[in-house]
Formats: structure tokens, sequence, C-alpha cells
């Protein structure tokens, strides 16, 4: 029998490497968009073609209800939300509904509609914030710094209250930063590579970076939805630390991104004081033998490698003329 993942967020990065994954499954994969945010549908790409769209308007109780009982998915992958992080001091409050609005709409669909669906909620390592103790694992406290972090725990929380309530197959992966070529600029990651390849082309000189030694535990996202998935899949539902567990700095990140394409980062950074985060983290480190253990999941993709294919991409993709400079490099100074 064809099994049928709904999945929220399906235009973002992780929605295109999951849906691709599910895909080569044999999964009918379905995304859940927004009527307002359909524009975003072109960011699927080759994968517009496989997967169907389902218009729902997340914020609807009743339009979710309604979907989940016409679709009957085995599995529900709730990846929607705005996932940079100093944008939810903006928003704090449509942070926190769209996060654990979403959420607890979605499980209360399952529950209602009476499916043995499984569902996996995308919960995040910024839950950890404050932390006491490095590395973290699925014991650690949790101790959120931002609007972003206290609506991920509030869905995380959610999602173990209707498991423990309701007996609902309910999981989630408490994931530290996975990147890809398909990062969005504002990320440091991105703004790396990008920046990199405009500069190997000649189009730029320099990149204005904040606080070089801030570290993060960064892994590649085609590894981390493999995770999401293993969940699913596993006996019991229960909640898994997903990263790396090695820590890297930013300097390391642009010495190896730009040392890729044979340039030294020392002669084009410029270090600009208001990029300095005030929420910064920098022992944020997984512990995930949990999830090796379990699920025999471990990362297959290094960060060196990681980083020669996001900046190769953006190279690709300023040549063809798929981005321009303009554009996507507004972090770029000439
Ligand atoms: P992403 O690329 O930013 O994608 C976010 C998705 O959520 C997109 O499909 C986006 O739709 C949708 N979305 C954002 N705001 C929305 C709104 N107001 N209404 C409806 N949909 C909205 O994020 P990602 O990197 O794939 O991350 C997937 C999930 O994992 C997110 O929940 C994120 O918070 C969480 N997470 C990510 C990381 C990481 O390092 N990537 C780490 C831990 C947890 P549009 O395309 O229309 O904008």
């Amino acid at each position: 029998m064809t099994k049928t993942a709904l999945v929220t967020g399906i235009t973002g990065q992780d929605g295109y490497y999951l849906s691709h994954l599910l895909l080569n499954q044999g999964y009918r994969v379905v995304g859940l968009v927004s009527p307002h945010r359909q524009p975003n549908l072109a960011k699927l790409g080759n994968l517009a073609t496989q997967v169907e769209i389902y218009n729902v308007d997340l914020r609807d109780p009743l339009a979710l209800l309604n979907a989940v009982e016409q679709l009957r998915p085995q599995e529900i992958y709730n990846l929607a939300a705005p996932s940079f992080v100093p944008d939810s001091w903006k928003d704090p409050l449509g942070t926190l509904d769209l996060i654990t609005g979403t959420a607890t709409r979605l499980l209360d669909a399952v529950r209602q509609v009476g499916l043995s669906t499984r569902f996996y909620q995308a919960s995040s390592s910024e839950m950890f914030g404050d932390v006491l103790s490095s590395p973290q694992d699925e014991e650690t406290t949790f101790r959120p710094k931002n609007p972003y972090a206290a609506a991920k725990l509030h869905a995380h929380w959610t999602m173990v209250h209707h498991r423990q309530r309701y007996g609902l197959f309910a999981c989630s992966g408490i994931l530290y930063n996975h990147e890809s070529p398909l990062r969005p600029p504002q990320f440091v990651t991105r703004k790396v590579s990008l920046a990199a390849a405009s500069i190997k082309l000649g189009l730029a000189e320099t990149l204005e970076m904040g606080n070089l030694d801030a570290k993060r535990d960064w892994g590649f996202a085609g590894d981390y939805v493999r995770a999401m998935w293993l969940m699913l899949q596993a006996n019991e539902p229960e909640e898994y630390v997903i990263g790396t567990g090695k820590l890297r700095s930013v300097k390391e990140l642009v010495s190896i991104a730009f040392d890729s394409v044979g340039l030294n980062w020392e002669n084009h950074i410029v270090i600009n004081t208001n990029l300095l985060r005030q929420d910064e983290h920098f022992q944020l480190v997984a512990n995930p033998s949990k999830a090796k253990k379990n699920l025999g999941w471990e990362p297959e993709v290094s960060f060196e490698a990681l980083l020669e294919k996001m900046v190769q991409t953006d190279i690709e993709r300023l040549q063809n003329g798929s981005i321009s400079q303009a554009t996507e490099g507004k972090l770029l100074v000439d």
C-alpha cells in the first residue's frame, strides 16, 4: 500500500530534502501550503511535478481537520516555521501562533480523526538556549533565550502531552543547525558560501562578518531529514537530539569555504560589530548517541564537503544567472 505523508513547510530547505527522500521511498507526498504562500511553490523546483499541494491555512483548525480526514496520512511532518531566529523578536506572537498553533491544531486533528498517523515535530537545539552543560542530550534542561525557541519549546511539550494523554505516535527531533545549498542567504553558512562564490567570480571584494569566534554544531540537511524519517519508522515514539557532536567556529566556516575555491579569507573579511548577535550561544553542541543507538543514525556528509558543495552551487547559480549578486548578495560589500 502506498503511504501518504503530509508535510508542512514543504517549500523550505528541509521540506525539499524530506520530500525527495519520501518520494524515493515510494510515498505519496502532500504539502500543506497556506494560500497566501502559493508564490513560494516555485522553490519546489523539480519536485513540483512529483508532490501534491493541498491549499490550507495552517492557522485554521477546521481546515486542517478536513485535510487530515480527507488525505488520511500515515505520517505527518510538521516543518513550517519562520525559521530565522532574529526575526522572532520582531513578531513574537506571530511566531508563537505559527509554530505552537500549527503543531497543536495538527495534533488535535490527528486525535479527532482517530487514525494511527505518526507525527513528527521539528524541534530545535535553540530550546536548550542558555546551556549549563555541553554537549546536550535528551535529558538536558531547556532554557530558551528568544521567542522562536520559546515557541518551539511550547510546540515540543504540546507534542509530548498529546502522546502521553492520547497515546498518539508523536515524536520530535531536537535538531542542531543543518545547512545545504538551499539555505536562505540570511543564514551565516549561505552568506559565506555566496560571498566566496561572488569573490571568486570577481563580483565582490569583501564580506562583512560579526563574531568569528561564535561556534555552532553544523550538519547537512539531507542527513537530518533521514533522521526525521527514521524516528517515524521506530517501534516507539521518542525525542531525539540530532547533530554532529562537533563544534565549529565561524572562523573555520569562512576559512574552509574560501579555501575550497583557492581564496585566503583573511584578505576578504571585514569585521562589523553591528552584526554581533546578542543572543549568541557558544556551547550548543549535540550528543547524538541515542539516535545512533536506537535509529542507527549518523551524519554522513562532512562539514568540509557540505561547504564545498554550497560554494560550488553558488558559483554555478551566479554563472547561469539563476541568482544575481545584487538580489541574493545584499550582505556583501563591494
Ligand atoms: P525554512 O527553509 O526556513 O522553511 C520554513 C518553511 O516554513 C517554509 O516552507 C516556509 O514557507 C514555511 N513558513 C514560514 N513562515 C510561515 C508562515 N507564516 N505560514 C506558513 N508557512 C510558513 O526552514 P528549514 O531549515 O527547512 O527548517 C524546517 C523546520 O525545522 C523549521 O520548523 C525550523 O524551525 C526547524 N529547524 C531548522 C533547523 C535548521 O538548522 N535548518 C534547526 C532546528 C530546527 P515559505 O516558503 O512560504 O516561506
